[in-house]
């Protein structure tokens, strides 16, 4: 979304070079799902690509079959599944590319340093390649979890044990005979559960929760003014992480 905000907002000053280390650019570790089971955690009035078209992905959903004779307000209220999420995000993405086909190359190549030369940043891939840029965009998103306090590394070399819980073969090896443990009680918890019954409906699963939080349901909060009292540009991101936390503690 950096790339198809800054080719929309100043196309006659850039030219994007984006890498993506997988087969799959705009995805991410949350939209690589083949389960339309796994569902965002955010109603999908909120979840627009676009501030000013608050509305953009629900009239996107709009226009699929499967939500056609929903309304829009019914279709806002809803938790979409992820991979439409993908496939929505994709879409802008391919769309923006090829509206300005000179300003954006999509390079699927692993990027492995980035070192400052000069005035310019040098690039290197794992595929052996070099380029270089004025500015750079690390969106590289979200790292696997750490392993658990307290397990020692031979249970981790285990393989019966799933550092990534996304990887698909964590949820397609389960026995019948043996109950599966998670390690933790939030949404990737929802996510590998899902996953696992349905394969295997009947399968024993047992989550538990390191902090000993029990399980909690979506809530409905409403605007919350005070925090715009206290956001005043220039923003500085520790400022803002601040500001944040201290909100989110007061709610
Ligand atoms: C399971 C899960 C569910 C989520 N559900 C929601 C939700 O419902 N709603 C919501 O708003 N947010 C959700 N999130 C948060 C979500 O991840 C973020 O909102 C958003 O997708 C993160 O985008 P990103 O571009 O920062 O990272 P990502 O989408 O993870 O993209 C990073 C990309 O960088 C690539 N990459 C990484 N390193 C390199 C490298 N060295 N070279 C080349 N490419 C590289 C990766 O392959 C990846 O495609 C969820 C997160 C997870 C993990």
């Amino acid at each position: 979304m950096t790339a198809v905000h800054l080719l929309r907002s100043w196309p006659a000053h850039v030219s994007i070079l984006l890498f993506e280390s997988t087969n799959e650019p705009g995805k991410g570790v949350a939209y690589t799902t083949n389960t339309s089971g796994h569902l965002l955690n955010v109603a999908a009035r909120n979840m627009s690509a676009f501030p000013e078209e608050p509305l953009h992905f629900v009239h996107w959903l709009k226009q699929l079959p499967e939500y056609h004779l929903r309304n829009e307000e019914e279709i806002g209220q809803l938790f979409a599944p992820r991979l439409l999420f993908g496939r929505y995000i994709q879409e802008i993405l391919q769309r923006t590319a090829n509206e300005h086909p000179d300003l954006i190359s999509i390079i699927k190549q692993r990027v492995t340093s980035c070192k400052k030369n000069g005035d310019e940043f040098i690039l290197q891939t794992a595929a052996g390649n070099s380029f270089s840029a004025d500015k750079v965009v690390l969106a590289t998103g979200n790292f696997l979890p750490g392993k658990p306090k307290g397990i020692p590394a031979s249970f981790t070399l285990s393989t019966r044990y799933f550092k990534n819980p996304w990887d698909p073969s964590a949820v397609k090896s389960t026995e019948d005979k043996h109950p599966v443990l998670i390690v933790g009680t939030g949404l990737t918890m929802v996510d590998v559960v899902i996953g696992i019954t349905e394969n295997k409906p009947q399968q024993k699963i047992i989550a538990l929760s390191p902090k000993g939080y029990e399980i909690l349901s979506h809530k409905q909060y409403g605007h919350q003014p005070a925090i715009l009292e206290e956001l005043h540009p220039p923003y500085r991101l520790d400022q803002l992480v601040t500001i944040f936390r201290k909100q989110i503690k007061a709610v």
